[in-house]
């Protein structure tokens, strides 16, 4: 998987506001956010996108999941939130590297403006 600028942040090499880290994942706040709380989770594996995605990583996804949504609590999100995965360009995805977006504190409309 060729690098990104979120293998960068993994790396340390550039700044974030990091919320959780784990063995197998990161989550930090988007330099760029759309709700008042926008965090991504992304594997520290190299997984470029979910259509990448194989039976295999399944429990990796399942965590992803679970760790946004324990953000999710510990941020306040108590009237809810929504989990965003953008796949491909058709998709929304402009970085390739896996992310799942935690998205919350206002009310979301649908469809997504
Ligand atoms: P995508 O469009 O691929 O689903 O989402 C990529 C997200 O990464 C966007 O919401 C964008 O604002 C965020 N992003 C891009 N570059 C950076 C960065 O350098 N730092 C952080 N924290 N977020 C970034």
């Amino acid at each position: 998987m060729a690098d990104t600028i979120f293998g960068r942040i993994i790396r340390r090499e550039i700044p974030a506001r990091i919320e959780h880290e784990d063995d197998r994942c990161l989550a930090f706040h988007d330099v760029a956010p759309q709700a008042p709380v926008h965090v991504l989770v992304i594997p520290k594996q190299p997984l470029p996108s979910l259509a990448a995605a194989t039976p295999g990583d399944a429990p990796l996804l399942g965590h992803l999941v679970l760790v946004a949504t324990q953000l999710a609590a510990r941020l306040g999100l108590d009237g809810g939130y929504r989990l965003v995965v953008n796949c491909g360009r058709d998709g929304g995805q402009s970085v390739d590297h896996l992310h799942v977006h935690l998205l919350g504190g206002r009310p979301l409309g649908w469809p997504p403006g």
